[in-house]
């Protein structure tokens, strides 16, 4: 078991690419599809194994991706209640924690304008080789057993809902008003627990949120709480890890079913994809951060990213925030000399909800995901200003609940992709994941690097603001 978790990184590259190997070669005897269930895919080989294993494979891929949905709910409201109710607590906290929260909303919002901009730039979802993949993937669905309903249904749904949100026949700026003051309404949960059964992400976040906070208030009257949320938080983890110890097979049988149903054409049809987010997060790593801490951090970014080296190479080796916020802290504290006090204070709750690279990656998939979606099933998007700022808002909050843990982007993903409205219908299926997983362990190790990058940017920014103000203060003489 310990080699297992030693090389789980290698071991989920190696299964990818066994799943890709297996998925192609049992294409070349054909593929099932609409109309062909897998038994009729080559009688001899089929009636012998094929039906058996299509299945197996089916099996074990909609078992990881259920484990892991059953997951997200818990650990975005233990992760993010630990991660606000849990901050230390040092003088000109006020201060500090607002600047810290502006600087984390900004950047975040940058990195998101930045994906948004880049994916509509680059349109990875609307070749044609993509769309041809996403059909052959949803035909799969239709004939497979989609628990994501038909196609009518969905339609069904989303006009009774239009109607219900008065929505029916306006047009222009009166509709994206309504849209955008439902938008709001839709943030704060009427029933908390009637949000977390249905899996609506933006309203759960809402509620952690405004949980951590309180929780920081009556901490000193209730410490057992923040013990209990400390302790959830390790249980949840542990829990999330073992199910990402299953990733190897997981990923292996969702890219092998890939590429037996749509071929090895259609896991190539994500390259653009890729290209975008890599072009994304080094634009944001090596422009947007670097200019920031120039800027507002009044430091040399070079030399400050050459000190805390070890944690962008462990952020890199882990592809968790979490597991490096030691090494993070160890770093920015000794090696570049930034104060306790801040440190303490901004690199553990950026961990939890400072996501630059986790921002600009969901941005770029969702989209993709979406755009390839509705051409592959012919519905036109129809996305307006109001949609495409819902998307921003929702993908905000998505980088902020995601936990600093390996894949957990992308099982936000899996949320986001539920609620983003497509045409006259909501929801893309959460299967169509499987485009891109293939490339998500490498994007996931280089989007940690980001993250940790932006927290400990935010540090510098951080402490260089308040030493200021506070020299400002000494010469005004309030000290
Ligand atoms: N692995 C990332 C992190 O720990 C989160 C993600 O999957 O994007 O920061």
């Amino acid at each position: 078991m310990s080699f297992w978790k030693r090389h789980l990184h290698t071991l989920i590259v190696v299964f990818i690419l066994a799943g890709i190997v297996l998925g192609s070669v049992l294409q070349s005897f054909g593929a099932p599809g609409p109309g062909k269930p897998v038994e009729q895919v080559a009688p001899g080989f089929a009636s012998m194994l094929g039906f058996y294993f299509f299945h197996a494979i089916d099996l074990l891929g909609r078992l990881f991706l259920a484990a892991l949905k059953m997951i997200i709910v818990p650990v975005v409201v233990v992760s993010i209640g630990y991660g606000l109710g849990g901050m230390s607590r040092g003088a000109n906290v006020g201060r500090i924690a607002l600047r810290t929260v502006l600087y984390y909303l900004l950047t975040t919002g940058l990195a998101v304008c930045t994906g948004l901009i880049l994916v509509t730039l680059f349109q990875p979802g609307s070749g044609e080789e993509i769309r041809q993949t996403v059909e052959g993937m949803l035909s799969q669905e239709v004939s497979g057993t989609s628990s994501s309903g038909s196609l009518q249904a969905k339609i069904d749904r989303a006009q009774a809902q239009i109607e219900a949100e008065g929505l029916k026949g306006l047009e222009g700026a009166p509709l994206m008003v309504l849209k955008l003051k439902n938008l709001a309404l839709s943030l704060m949960p009427t029933n908390v627990f009637q949000a977390m059964a249905a899996g609506k992400f933006l309203p759960i976040i809402v509620f952690s949120i405004l949980l951590g906070t309180t929780l920081l208030l009556v901490r000193d009257q209730t410490p057992s709480l923040l013990v209990l949320f400390e302790e959830l938080q390790t249980l949840l983890f542990t829990l999330l890890g073992a199910i990402m110890l299953t990733a190897p097979i997981g990923f292996f049988c969702i890219v092998a079913k890939l590429c037996w149903t749509v071929g090895l054409e259609g896991v190539g049809s994500v390259w653009v994809y890729g290209v975008t987010v890599l072009i994304g997060l080094a634009f944001h790593g090596l422009v947007i951060l670097p200019t920031i801490c120039w800027v507002f951090g009044r430091r040399n970014p070079i030399e400050f990213a050459g000190k805390i080296r070890n944690a962008l190479v462990m952020a890199f080796s882990t592809a968790s925030s979490s597991a490096t916020l030691p090494v993070t802290l160890k770093n920015v504290e000794g090696s570049a000399g930034i104060k306790k006090d801040y440190a303490s204070f901004v690199l553990p709750l950026g961990a939890t909800v400072n996501m630059d690279g986790t921002a600009i990656y969901e941005s770029i998939a969702l989209v993709t995901l979406a755009t390839s979606y509705a051409a592959a099933s012919g519905i036109p998007l129809g996305w307006e200003m109001a949609d495409m700022i819902v998307i921003f808002l929702s993908v905000t909050l998505a980088a902020v609940g995601a936990a600093g843990v390996p894949g957990a982007g992308i099982f936000m993903l899996i949320l986001l992709l539920s609620t983003i409205r497509i045409g006259d219908t909501v929801g893309v299926p959460a299967s169509l994941i499987g485009l891109i997983i293939v490339l998500d362990r490498p994007l996931d190790m280089i989007r940690t690097c980001i993250n940790v990058w932006g927290d400990s940017v935010g540090c510098v920014v951080v402490s260089n603001l308040e030493e200021r103000a506070q020299a400002r203060e000494r010469a005004e003489g309030k000290f």
